[in-house]
């Protein structure tokens, strides 16, 4: 058996993508290992969207080189966004990697390392290629959440994003395929499925006959034995009445939706290409929650994008207020080569984006101790998925609406089922519970 050690960085699709590699080299006498000094094959899954995630992964192959000194038998290889971006210079800059592959060969991943073996020198792999639906996962436990691809690449061009360029053009899924990987995963004890896709809200309108992410929510929402379907990351150019009419009626649809905002102030969103203004968002979520009450909102935010004036800041710290997200994942704008935003004049200095990151970090906490403080006192179901962090005797699970929530499962409520749980106090990363018996309201429950 040859050992693979596999390392993901960056987002849900990456930890997909690494799922399906494990699963294709273990068909084929492959066999997975935690340690990497025990690997035959170590892969590093890679991520491109910041310049911090890039220099991990040098650093990384930095450190494996005196692993690659003392077996040099090891094959190294860097897969995903960077790999993708990067090419052949990824060899150059860290000579100790033996392949590079982009997403579209995920599926030769085994010829690619025999041919590593054969050739004897480096195979870089990123052309374009086939959609292909690769339902190969690891050997593991039965687990109760996973994620489900259902379309890659992006045609948005949003001017800070190198996405279009790692993924490519928008690809779907055929419904058929989605829906045979979410049934085998609901047969091995699968009950909540995230749907994955860089614009997942366009899904389908290139497929023939077009289809739409509504029409695909509603097929899944039919498969016995599933609980909950989620799906990320949704744009809002992109966000239809029908859809939002979906997260409404469809009851395994979950009242959560990731809507990044990235900017409240309309330059700033013009010269990010988003294809959207602060007020048609507000419209968006003022719809959302006129059709669904008890939608929980989040979004990305990024601080220091060129030109971002301290209006245009304090723009986006208002709508973190007007909008009332959950959460919020803010990030300090990183120039990609190769993006129109990296040549964009008036860079904003580092002290200046901490500043402000700092600024925003405090209002999103703020604005999300309060959204939580509206769940005390109400019952909502739990899927459990686990044992608390701090206290191995309680069990922790997440509600519809995505927040954690511990409690004394009193023996009732076992991992992988749905309970009702009183909230009785917000903390400031979760929430705590009591056992209910039954629904007392109905709070991320709407339906
Ligand atoms: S929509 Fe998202 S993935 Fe597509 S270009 Fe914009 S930020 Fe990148």
């Amino acid at each position: 058996m040859t050992k693979l050690h596999l390392i993901t960085y960056g987002c849900q699709m990456n930890e997909y993508d690494s799922e399906r590699v494990a699963g294709l080299l273990q068909a084929q006498r492959y066999e997975l290992t935690e340690h990497e000094s025990d690997a035959d094959v170590i892969l590093l899954n890679t991520c491109a969207i910041r310049e911090k995630a890039e220099e991990k992964v040098f650093s990384k192959l930095g450190q494996l080189r005196g692993l690659k000194a003392r077996n040099p038998r090891l094959i190294v290889g860097v897969m995903g966004c960077m790999a993708q971006l990067q090419q052949a210079a990824i060899v150059k800059r860290a000579p100790v990697v033996d392949l590079v592959f982009g997403s579209p060969a995920i599926a030769r991943v085994g010829e690619l390392l025999d041919r590593v073996r054969a050739d004897g020198r480096a195979v870089v792999e990123t052309g374009e290629g086939p959609l292909v639906k690769i339902a190969a996962r690891p050997r593991s436990e039965p687990r109760l959440k996973a994620f489900v691809t259902v379309m890659e690449g992006c045609e948005k061009h949003c001017t800070f994003c190198v996405v279009p360029r790692t993924r490519g053009r928008e690809r779907s899924h055929p419904p058929g395929a989605i829906l045979a990987e979410v049934r085998g995963l609901v047969a091995e004890g699968c009950r909540e499925v995230t749907l994955l896709g860089q614009t997942v809200n366009a899904y389908g309108r290139d497929l023939t006959p077009p289809t739409d992410l509504p029409a695909l929510l509603e097929q899944i929402d039919e498969i016995d034995g599933l609980e909950r379907i989620r799906f990320t990351t949704s744009n809002p150019y992109n966000l239809t009445r029908r859809l939002i009419r979906a997260i409404r009626d469809i009851p395994k649809v979950v009242e959560y939706l990731h809507l990044p905002l990235q900017s409240g102030s309309n330059d700033v969103l013009a010269r990010m290409n988003r294809g959207y203004t602060r007020e048609r968002y507000l419209d968006l979520v003022a719809e959302l929650r006129d059709a669904v009450p008890a939608v929980a909102l989040s979004t990305d935010l990024i601080v220091g994008f060129p030109g971002e004036t301290e209006a245009d800041f304090e723009a986006t710290l208002a709508m973190v207020e007007r909008v009332g997200y959950d959460n919020v994942f803010a990030f300090r704008f990183s120039p990609r080569p190769g993006t129109p935003a990296a040549d964009m004049a008036d860079q904003i200095p580092a002290e200046v984006k901490a500043r402000r990151n700092t600024r925003l970090l405090d209002v999103t906490t703020r604005v999300a101790a309060a959204r939580s403080r509206r769940l005390e006192g109400r019952t909502v179901d739990v899927l459990v998925d686990g044992t608390s962090k701090k206290n191995g005797g309680e069990l922790s699970g997440r509600t519809r609406c995505n927040r954690v929530v511990n409690f004394d499962g009193q023996g009732r409520v076992s991992i992988g089922q749905l309970g009702w749980v009183r909230i009785t106090e917000a903390l400031p990363h979760s929430l705590r519970g009591t056992l209910a018996s039954q629904p007392e309201d109905a709070a991320c429950l709407s339906k």
